[in-house]
Order: structure tokens, then sequence, then C-alpha cells
């Protein structure tokens, strides 16, 4: 397996960070369902230890997901050396929406750092910009620049932001410029696949041209979770015929197709799975390309039916 994207993002023993291994979604339901299930708990660990050990460095996961022990177990039980691996937390600000959270962004480190007993976070991302005045006080300029003094304190090695429109990554970028290059956002994480491919307008363009790596979560949207208001699933949409003929012609499943996709477009995704089978098979995307006329064509193809998974109203 050769992992070509983005050679800037290396875990800090050198190797090129692959696609994410997500424990938000499903595992923050399977949580909230019932919180003293260790049976599904440990359900969680196993995947997570699965996916290192089948040869993912890279592991999402967020404060809201409440999934930091659960990673710390699973890297505990994959004995991978902590330096080959690549960790993403995400600080979320309190709102209304997701209740009381650890506060500020130094905070959250301090809490981060023990939930996950390592010495360092790879990336540290602010969750989402919509900040309130709920949002225990705190500005997104503060919170910006409580990541760069964690940055500067050696806590974390990068730092980003999520869920981020143009006008939210100018306002933490005039923080940057005050404090130099290294302290720029180097991610920006986004719902993105072929039925979204742009969260907000122009993030993508303007992301790119600013050195940020664009990562996409929900990048099987098309494949499952096509619905109408009602949660009715919808049958009819552009890409359903054209996924397993290109699965056809690629002899790879209409997932590993739509996750090629997301890598030919220079963007990094992160995908979850309850199965073994679809965790391995979902890694199993770096040993062929879709040409550039396929990729045109679920490009074009996804533009006729925009959809919005996550944070619908929000943009
Ligand atoms: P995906 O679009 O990859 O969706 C994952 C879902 O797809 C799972 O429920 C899985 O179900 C299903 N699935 C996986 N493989 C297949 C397949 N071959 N065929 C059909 N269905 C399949 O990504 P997520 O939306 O889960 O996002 C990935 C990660 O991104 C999250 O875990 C989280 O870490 C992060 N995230 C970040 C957000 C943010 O605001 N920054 C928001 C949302 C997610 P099954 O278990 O049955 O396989």
């Amino acid at each position: 397996m050769t992992v070509e994207l983005h050679p800037q993002f290396k875990t800090k023993s050198g190797e090129p960070i692959t696609i994410g291994a997500g424990s938000g979604t499903a595992v923050k339901a399977l949580k909230r369902a019932d919180p003293t299930n260790t049976e599904l708990l440990d359900g969680i660990v196993d995947r997570l230890t699965y996916s290192i050990n089948v040869g993912y460095n890279h592991l999402d996961t967020a404060e809201v997901y409440t999934t930091h022990p659960e990673i710390h177990k699973a890297v505990v039980k994959s004995k991978a050396p902590r330096e080959k691996l690549w960790i993403t937390t995400k600080y979320i600000a309190a709102s209304p929406h997701v209740g009381k959270t650890s506060g500020s962004p130094s905070k959250f480190v301090k809490e981060a750092l023990e939930e996950l007993d390592t010495d360092y976070i790879d990336l540290l991302l602010i969750h989402h910009p919509f900040f309130t005045t709920d949002s225990a006080g705190i500005e997104l300029e503060d919170a910006w620049k409580e990541l760069i003094d964690a940055k500067k304190a050696g806590h974390v090695r990068y730092i980003g932001v999520s869920n981020f429109a143009v006008e939210h990554l100018k306002r933490i970028i005039a923080v940057s410029e005050k404090e130099g290059k290294e302290y720029y956002p180097v991610v920006n994480q986004i719902e993105y696949h072929p039925y979204l491919q742009n969260q907000s307008e122009g993030v993508v363009d303007f992301s790119k041209e600013h050195g940020i790596l664009i990562e996409a979560y929900g990048p099987l949207t098309p494949l499952f979770r096509i619905t109408d208001e009602s949660g009715n699933v919808i049958e009819d949409h552009p890409l359903k015929p054209i996924l397993p003929e290109l699965s056809k012609k690629y002899k790879k499943s209409e997932a590993q197709v739509l996750l090629r996709y997301v890598l030919d477009k220079g963007i990094l995704p992160i995908t979850t799975s309850s199965k073994n089978e679809r965790i391995k098979e979902a890694l199993e995307i770096y040993d062929f390309k879709l040409s550039k006329d396929d990729v045109e064509l679920i490009d074009t193809e996804g533009a006729k039916f925009p959809y919005r998974a996550f944070f619908k109203g929000r943009f």
C-alpha cells in the first residue's frame, strides 16, 4: 500500500497519514443509547484496534464523541508505537445543542491529553465555528489563539478547524498572521462527497489556495444517506446507476470508488464502519486511481443533486 497524499502531514516517526478511521457518528449514537453497556464500548475498542492492525494510522475523535478512552484502549491493545499514529481531536464550544463542555481549548487540551494518555495530540481542530453567547463566553479568535498557544507549548503538533466557511477562515488567519506561518490552520474538516462539493461557498478553493488540507467526513453519503425531509430513502439520484458501473469497471466496491474519488480530488477522507470487512475494504484504495473522465463524470452528476447530510440550516 502506497499512501501518497499530502506528504507534509506525517506521523511523528515520518509515515504519511492514511485515510482516517472515524470514531464519531455511530459511536456517539451507541453511547447515547446506553452509556453503561460495556459490551458496546468494548466493540468500539475492538473496531478501532482492528483498524490500526489492518493499517490505518489516522484516528479521528472529538470532545463531543467522548471516545478518547476508547482510542487510548485501542492504541494500547494494538501495541502500535504512538509515534507511528496520527490522532486528531476536536475542541467544541459549549452551546445549547451540545450542552456543557470543557469550556476553553486550553482546558480541553489538558483533559484530552489525560484521557488519551499521551504527551501530544497530532492535530487539534475547532469542531465548528458556530460559537454563541452561551459558548462559555469565548470568541472564535480567542479560541484560535489558545490553539496557537497549545502548539507553542508542544501539546499539539498541528492546528486546524472543521466546518469553517471562508469568512471564519479569514478571521483566524488574521490571528495567525501576527504569530507566523507555522501557526496557520493546516486542515479544514468538512462534509464532502459528490453531492456536496462545497460545504459553503468557495471553501474548497479558498482552503487549497491557503495550503489548508480539506478532510472529508461523510464521504459515503451518496451510498446510504439520501433521504427526504421525513427520513424516507430517496432511490432516484444521479449517481445511483453510475456507481455500480464504475464499481464493475475498476473491480472495486461502490464505497471504494467514492473514497478514491475524494482522494483523487486531493482531499483526505475519514470513514467509519461497524463491520471489519468494510473497515479493511475502505483502506484498499491506494492501488488504483479513477480516470480524469470518471472524476469529471462524478463531479458533473453529483453537482446535479446538491445534498447536505450534516449541519443542515447552518450554511
Ligand atoms: P461515512 O460517510 O464513511 O459513513 C459511515 C457510515 O457508512 C457507517 O454508518 C457505515 O455503516 C456506512 N458504511 C461504511 N461502509 C459502507 C459500505 N461499504 N456500504 C454502505 N455503507 C457503508 O463517514 P461518517 O459520516 O461516519 O464520518 C466519518 C467520521 O468523520 C466520523 O466517524 C467522525 O469521526 C467524523 N465526522 C466529523 C464531523 C465534523 O463535524 N467534523 C461530522 C461527522 C463525522 P456500517 O457500520 O453498517 O458499515
